[in-house]
């Protein structure tokens, strides 16, 4: 038997049922703050990925080369492509731009629960634009979005990475350093921190000046570390403004790093509690890799969720979603009433009504066990009797009500 590879997912009907609907729901969320949805290749030119984030991404990558002997990878999440789509053909048109995108993504992970090799990424992307309001809109999106799907407890964190440049550099702390501390912050690993940077050879003045900053937990506190109004009120009024935009409630959070390749200034990430392990759902902030493409120096922000992870969360919350279910199952007697049977069907479905016909033969028991399976909301009856009398005998399958209509008031209760 072949399996399918590791790490990589099959999607049976009723799961595909809830992921486009949580689909729909984030599209007409995207679309109701004025963001257009666009697509990019599933594959990129490797050195997409490597521009960014160094030589080192390409063991997290599905990278290979093709017959012609490009280096070419699977894309590992969609920001990239998308900037790269921008500064090739959209630089020219009028700002800000606003773009959204489902896409499926790829990374050489380590798989787990809610951890894939491939998985969906929805996010968008807005550029030529970094005012306080709109990253408050951002971020608001972000919200909005995961509050519409019906997650009832999200957890919003919002950070800003000038501030932690400014306070390493007020330290005196220089890139390859700070590098390395990077990945214990980003963990939260405070006390492997502390230990770590006593072994470089910290003073305790400099860790604990550190930390201190890491653990505020709002804008006063930030203001004891980073004496900058320039950086500081900028992000005041953004925080201000986010009430305004439909967000009930807010942490701000000094140590979210999101790896400061290419990410700079507001930062924010959202976790779901009822996720467990892999709680993150949503990332994102300002980021700056428009010049790295050969573009022009455009603001550019955005952010990501994770499309698996946003069902299983909602399935974790015990979420009820829409069942989609057959409306109408109609059932020829016998061979002579199978034309009548097909023209009621092809009638429902001008409609674009969802219905199945029985093309088996079977037996009415079998058929009407077989609708059951189907969950149809209506068996529709076909023999003799109904073909002379151009009606059909419609059955409700939750009360049993069983009744003798003609065609056109059999389209009007399934239409309703
Ligand atoms: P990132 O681009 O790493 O910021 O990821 C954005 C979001 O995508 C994360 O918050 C996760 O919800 C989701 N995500 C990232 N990697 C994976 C993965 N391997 N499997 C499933 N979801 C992922």
């Amino acid at each position: 038997m072949i399996q399918r590879p590791r790490g990589t997912q099959d999607f049976p009907p009723e799961q595909m049922a809830k992921r486009r609907f949580v689909e729909n729901s984030m599209r007409v969320t995207f679309k109701s703050f004025g963001y257009s949805e666009v697509q990019t290749p599933t594959f990129e030119h490797l050195e997409l990925f490597t521009a960014k984030s160094g030589e080192g991404i390409v063991d997290e990558l599905y990278a290979f080369k093709d017959k012609g002997g490009r280096d070419l990878a699977l894309r590992p999440e969609l920001t990239a492509p998308v900037i790269r789509m921008y500064v090739e053909k959209l630089q020219m048109d009028p700002k800000p731009l606003k773009f959204f995108y489902f896409g499926n993504c790829f990374r050489y992970d380590r798989p787990q629960k809610g951890r894939y090799r491939e998985f969906m990424q929805a996010g968008c992307e807005l550029i030529g634009c970094d005012s306080p309001a709109a990253l408050a809109e951002l971020v608001a999106l972000a919200w909005v979005l995961l509050k519409n799907v019906g997650l009832k407890n999200i957890v919003l964190r919002i950070g800003n990475l000038d501030f932690i440049s400014r306070v390493l550099d007020n330290l005196n702390i220089k890139e390859e350093v700070r590098k390395k501390l990077f990945p214990f912050i980003d963990k939260k690993q405070f006390d492997e921190l502390e230990v770590f940077m006593r072994k470089e050879g910290f003073s305790g003045e400099q860790i604990g000046s550190l930390l201190g900053f890491l653990n505020c937990s709002d804008v006063d506190e930030v203001k004891g570390f980073v004496d900058d109004d320039n950086l500081i009120k900028p992000f005041e009024e953004m925080l201000s403004l986010l009430p305004t935009f439909g967000i009930e409630k807010y942490m701000v959070d000094t140590s979210i790093v999101r790896g400061l390749d290419y990410y700079k200034g507001m930062v924010f990430e959202i976790e779901v509690p009822a996720l467990g392990a892999e709680k993150q759902l949503c990332g994102g902030g300002a980021y700056d890799l428009v010049p790295l493409f050969g573009g022009k120096q455009v603001s550019t922000a955005g952010f990501a969720v994770g499309f698996d992870r946003t069902v299983v969360a909602l399935e974790n919350e015990g979420y009820s979603f829409p069942e989609e279910r057959l409306r109408a199952y109609v059932v020829p007697i016998d061979n002579d009433s199978l034309p009548y049977a097909l023209k009621v069907t092809m009638k429902c479905r001008e409609l674009k009504i969802p219905v199945d016909v029985d093309l088996t033969g079977r037996s009415i028991a079998k058929s009407l066990k077989y609708a059951n399976s189907r969950k149809a909301e209506n068996v529709v009856i076909i023999g003799e009797r109904e073909r002379e009398t151009n009606t059909v005998t419609v059955k409700n399958m939750e009360t049993g009500e069983q009744k003798n209509v003609t065609i056109g008031e059999l389209l009007n209760v399934l239409k309703g």
